[in-house]
């Protein structure tokens, strides 16, 4: 069996940005339940991706191919605050991604050194040689070992459940459904309504496409999720039959004992650390950078987490200081004080075409 020095579990942004920016003299394994079949994992997401992450790919000479946009870009959300019933526009500057595309864009720019494995890791144990991990497909089992271990496996990760079982986050469930999209004009809306979820929802259009999703508490996830369709529907809505329906765990940290980057010779990376933001629930800026900065202490030393959690410090307190967005934004009666005093707002009418 072959020992590797890295072996990576998960290959989204965090994963694959790290393999790719990790230095071609470890010998890595990056291994991904994902795959280019039509009946492969596909990451629940809004697929938006925001200028940070954005600033890190061209700090690497990525440009993103067409083929990863969809129809249309749009660059403002219309922000509805059902709590004190205010609708008001704000611009933004995401790039508005099919996140399937996406991620095999970002694992297939990782380059040949990288032994790429499909298959979902069911076993982790450490040994003495270091780390070995069991992963299968389609009912075969493989075994790997590698000397460092790292978690690139997102909001659920196994790799932070084994090294720290432990480890608490404040988290939701996140639920998203997809709709022919039978609504006037495409748009990008951001909807907040406290009897739901104290958290916030979203609609984006995607070619052809119609998703609303949004974040509600882990208990009663799906009957807040059909109770604000609703009240959409009344705010005039089209939703339709769903075309299909995915959820999955969404972390949102509120202090910094809420990440961890890891422990010994196995690191945490991405949403796997915690490292997503309080505000916004945008994630793959934090997981491309984090990404990149644990490839560079691996070069730089052999106190690798040490140097790792320095290099991301600016990134967990910038996630931190999000926290203090959050009465602006989650506050009902702050909420309505700023959105009334038109503060940052654009003037769109919705009536001309
Ligand atoms: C509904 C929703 C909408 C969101 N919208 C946005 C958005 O618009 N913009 C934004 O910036 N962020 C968004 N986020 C947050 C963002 O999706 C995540 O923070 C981001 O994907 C984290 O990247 P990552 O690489 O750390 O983890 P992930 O993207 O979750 O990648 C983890 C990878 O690990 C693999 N994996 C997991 N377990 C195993 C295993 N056992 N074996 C093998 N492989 C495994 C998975 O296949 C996956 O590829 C959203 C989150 C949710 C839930």
């Amino acid at each position: 069996m072959k020992i590797y020095d890295v072996a990576v579990v998960g290959g989204g942004p965090a994963g694959s940005l790290f393999a790719k920016c990790l230095s071609d003299k470890f010998s890595v394994a990056l291994i991904d339940k994902k795959s280019d079949s039509e009946n492969s994992f596909k990451k629940p997401c809004g697929g938006l991706l925001a200028p940070e992450g954005q600033k890190a790919l061209s700090k690497l000479g990525m440009n993103l191919p067409k083929s990863v946009l969809v129809d249309p870009q749009i660059f403002s959300v219309k922000t509805i605050d059902l709590d004190n019933d205010i609708i008001r526009h704000y611009q933004r500057m995401y790039i508005n991604c099919d996140r399937h595309k996406f991620d095999r864009w970002l694992f297939s720019s990782v380059g040949e050194n990288v032994d790429k494995k499909e298959g979902t890791v069911t076993k982790i144990e450490e040994t003495e040689n270091g780390f070995t991990l069991t992963y299968s497909k389609d009912g075969n089992e493989e075994t790997i070992t590698a000397k460092y271990l790292v978690g690139a496996d997102g909001a659920k990760s196994s790799v932070r459940k084994f090294l720290n079982p432990r480890f608490k986050c404040r988290k939701y469930i996140s639920i998203q459904q997809w709709f022919y999209d039978k609504n006037p004009k495409p748009f990008y809306s951001c909807i907040f309504d406290s009897k739901n979820t104290d958290c916030y929802s979203w609609s984006i259009s995607k070619d052809g496409y119609f998703i609303f999703g949004g974040a509600y508490p882990v208990e009663n996830g799906r009957e807040a999720f059909d109770n604000q369709k609703k009240k959409l529907t009344e705010k005039g809505f089209v939703f339709g039959e769903p075309v299909k329906t995915e959820g999955c765990l969404v972390l949102r940290p509120q202090n910094s004992r809420q990440f961890f980057m890891g422990k010994g010779n196995a690191f945490l990376i991405g949403e796997a650390a915690g490292l997503i933001s309080p505000s916004s629930l945008e994630g793959i800026s934090s997981a491309i950078i984090s990404g990149m900065a644990l490839a560079e202490a691996f070069s730089e030393g052999k106190n690798i987490l040490k140097i790792y959690k320095r290099k991301t410090s600016n990134l967990r307190r910038k996630l931190i200081f999000k926290n203090l967005k959050v009465p602006f934004m989650y506050n009902k009666f702050i909420r309505f004080f700023v959105m009334k005093s038109g503060l940052l707002t654009i003037e769109v009418n919705e009536d001309k075409v």
